[in-house]
């Protein structure tokens, strides 16, 4: 068990893709929040998405776990479709996301809500665990270890046994990270995970992304904060209105006019 945080650690970069987006639509009755959007992520890459409030960007990542299925067009994952799949066997499959707004049982200790995400992959179920079973008692022992490394591995370990409503914002957001990893995604999605913290804790926050690559696993990023995505993308899709707009290289976005004009709205030397 103790491996596999690391696990995968040292490959080179590929060029495999692992998801792609085929002209997705996502209609809302009248409101199209998505109109015929592709993009390609690549295994081992963080790919970001960017764009301004109402774009479309979380819109993408219900899309991509399955809370909607797209009204046209589809997602692929280790080149299989899986729009129209259901939303336990997306994770089952290997993708785990955070929320824009927080979610976390407030009431339930940081330790805690690392398990449950581990027991939803697992389905070992928390009913069974507290028949108090042998078997069971060591599965409890076994996730309760491997929870305690993963809050080590987002830096909060020594709030393991706070309830999640006690941590400051910051360590919510990186137990939020936690408790994705211990569905073991492949792919990460993280929505906004800057959100709500100071200099140093982004700062903090972006070696952790990097960490988490560098495990194997890849990450697909919404963020706002410029000088973030810019620090840690491979690559970065701009969305306007529902619409990709753009798509490359950090310097390529980042002096494209379009993006200037819909997003950045600043001189692209700003940095
Ligand atoms: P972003 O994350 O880029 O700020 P969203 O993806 O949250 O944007 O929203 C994009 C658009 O889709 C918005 O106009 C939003 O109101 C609309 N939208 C998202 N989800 C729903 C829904 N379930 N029903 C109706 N409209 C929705
Ligand atoms: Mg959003």
């Amino acid at each position: 068990m103790s491996a596999e945080v690391s696990a995968g650690a040292g490959q080179e970069r590929s060029a495999r893709s692992l998801l792609e987006l085929q002209g997705v639509v996502m209609r809302f009755g009248g409101v199209t929040a998505l109109k015929d959007v592709s993009f390609t992520i690549n295994e081992g890459e963080i790919f970001a998405l960017i764009g301004p409030n109402g774009a479309g960007k979380t819109t993408i990542f219900n899309v991509i776990t399955g809370v909607y299925q797209p009204t046209e067009g589809q997602v692929r994952f280790e080149g299989e479709k899986i729009s129209g799949v259901k939303r336990f066997k997306i994770t089952k499959r290997g993708i785990a996301r955070t929320f824009q707004n927080i979610r976390l049982f407030h009431n339930m200790t940081a330790i805690e809500n690392v398990m449950v995400g581990a027991d939803a992959h697992h389905r070992s179920g928390m009913v069974s665990v507290a028949l108090g079973l042998p078997w069971h008692r060591k599965a409890e022992r076994e996730g309760r270890a491997l929870a305690m490394e993963l809050l080590d591995f987002v830096g909060i370990s020594h709030r393991a046994d706070d309830h999640a409503k006690n941590l400051p914002y910051g360590d919510q957001r990186r137990l939020e990270i936690a408790r994705a990893l211990a569905t073991q995604p492949k792919l990460l999605l993280l929505d906004e995970p800057a959100a709500g913290m100071n200099p140093a804790e982004k700062v903090a926050l972006q070696q952790l992304i990097r960490d988490i690559r560098d495990a194997g696993r890849t990450i697909l990023i919404i963020e706002h904060d410029m000088s973030l995505i810019m620090g840690i993308s491979d690559r970065i899709a701009v969305l306007d209105f529902g619409q990709k707009i753009a798509d490359g290289l950090p310097d390529e976005v980042r002096n494209d006019p379009r993006v200037v004009e819909a997003y950045l709205g600043a001189p692209a030397d700003a940095s």
